[in-house]
């Protein structure tokens, strides 16, 4: 989905002019690749029918500026189908915070459990875990076996076959104990069923849960819509989360059930391990899904900056070819972007090493490697450095012609060959690089 969707967009940069038949050609494609990563199929049409609603095409300007409103509108409809608006339940210190996940077998809901427990024992909370799940053998084995090794309290029960007895005790003991996050793990049916839904409603009645947490599947596709739904109606669930996004989700099962239910999804679970367990971020999710990783901020500021002036150090840099002149440019750029040159820390390959300490030091460093580089003639920076290797005569030249020592001079060329090493693993085709929006 994020190459076809990203392609979309590049090529939509590519397009000379933006009218009404580029746009559409964009939708269609966006929308399609939505389709293939199962995002219901009426969300995709809103998309379309709000990206067009937000586009008027006769009041942009022209050129690139046009295109980032349209890039810009599209991101904008993705973002608010993963964000509902709504707030999930933020614990409360010192109280009795009463957590219960249900969801269908299989879904993740004790992994999850132990998750979620360890995530807020981490940070200071006395959290215990009950194990209300009478319906599949071994359930509280499972349970009892993941909070041991996490080292959380639980409770449970071998004898007891009454699944809202259980929650109750277990609520009750922990409560009495002053446990701040009891977290209640319920048990799940292969089906949506009439029974299991019942003993939700059983459940959820006894413990009377601050927060009900649907722990869904990430990889279902689109029987999330329905899922999602069946499960809201019958748990008034006021959170969601997604397992599984390690795999082969492919993030349309997210949309789909953020959508269908106005409910936020808190974290994604991204592993069977303890500390599987992410923030889910709704910007990140959808440049994920784009395939544009964290980068897309940097690249719509980059893009900002002008810094597609430099045609020619782009196309390098995509094809995985570096000369010494190519890291005399960036130089240049980092230079001209002041604080901003942090960030580019984020683009593997940008020699921003040499801006460690604080910005002026940084600052003063790159000036300094400059104006080395500034003692070296054309055919030198035009080249890989092999020449400085060859004949070390050259070495000794620049640092003469620029007032440094013969050590700083090494040292810069070393640093180029590093920088030279990771665009080649970088760039070329498959390379990150080529998969970020660029103006041509
Ligand atoms: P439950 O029936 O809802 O309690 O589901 P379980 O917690 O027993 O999990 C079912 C299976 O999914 C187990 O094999 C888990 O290890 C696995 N699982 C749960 N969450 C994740 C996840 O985020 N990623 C991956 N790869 N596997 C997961
Ligand atoms: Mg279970």
């Amino acid at each position: 989905l994020g190459r076809k969707i990203n392609t979309a967009l590049v090529d939509l940069t590519k397009a000379p002019v933006v009218d009404e038949k580029v746009l559409d050609a964009l939708l269609r494609d966006i929308c399609a690749a939505l389709l293939a990563s199962d995002v219901n199929v009426m969300l995709v049409q809103r998309l379309r029918n709000n990206v067009k609603k937000s586009v008027n095409l006769n009041e942009l300007g022209g050129g690139a500026n046009r295109k980032r409103v349209i890039q810009k509108a599209v991101m904008d409809q993705l973002y608010e189908l993963v964000d509902p608006g709504v707030q999930p339940y933020k614990p409360i210190k010192h109280k009795a915070n009463v957590f219960m996940m249900v969801g269908l077998q299989g879904a993740g809901k004790t992994t999850t459990c132990t998750k979620l427990a360890s995530f807020y024992q981490r940070k200071g909370w006395k959290t215990a875990l009950v194990c209300a799940d009478t319906f599949r053998a071994g359930a509280f084995d499972q349970l009892k076996q993941n909070a041991t090794k996490a080292k959380i309290p639980y409770y449970g029960s071998y004898t007891e076959t009454d699944p809202v007895a259980i929650a109750q005790e277990g609520v009750d003991k922990f409560k009495a104990d002053k446990f701040e996050i009891i977290i209640v793990d319920t048990s799940g049916r292969h089906k949506q069923e009439a029974e299991l839904f019942e003993e939700m409603k059983q459940i959820s009645a006894a413990v009377e849960p601050d927060s009900t947490i649907f722990v869904m599947d990430g990889t279902i596709g689109q029987a999330a819509d329905g899922q999602a739904r069946a499960f809201k109606e019958a748990a008034n669930f006021g959170s969601i989360i997604m397992t599984k996004m390690d795999g082969h989700a492919k993030g349309g099962g997210a949309i789909s059930a953020v959508a269908a239910t106005d409910s936020p999804i808190v974290f994604i679970g991204t592993g069977e391990h303890l500390h599987d367990l992410d923030r889910f971020e709704p910007k990140s999710f959808v440049r994920k899904m784009l395939g544009m990783g964290d980068m897309s901020d940097l690249v719509e500021k980059v893009q900002d900056m002008k810094l597609d002036e430099n045609k020619n150090l782009m196309k390098n840099i995509q094809s995985g070819q570096y000369s010494l002149r190519d890291m005399y440019d960036q130089f240049q750029q980092i230079s001209k972007m002041g604080p901003l040159s942090k960030l580019m820390g984020s683009i593997p390959g940008m020699p921003t090493e040499m801006l460690a300490g604080s910005e002026e030091e940084g600052g003063k460093r790159i000036k300094r490697m400059m104006c080395i580089m500034d003692s070296m003639t054309d055919q030198e920076l035009d080249g890989d450095s092999k020449v400085f290797e060859k004949d070390h005569s050259r070495v000794i030249r620049v640092a003469r012609g620029s007032g440094t020592s013969v050590h700083e001079v090494e040292e810069i060329l070393s640093q180029y060959k590093r920088f030279a090493e990771m665009v080649k693993t970088m760039g070329g085709k498959g390379g990150l690089l080529n998969n970020m929006p660029t103006d041509p």
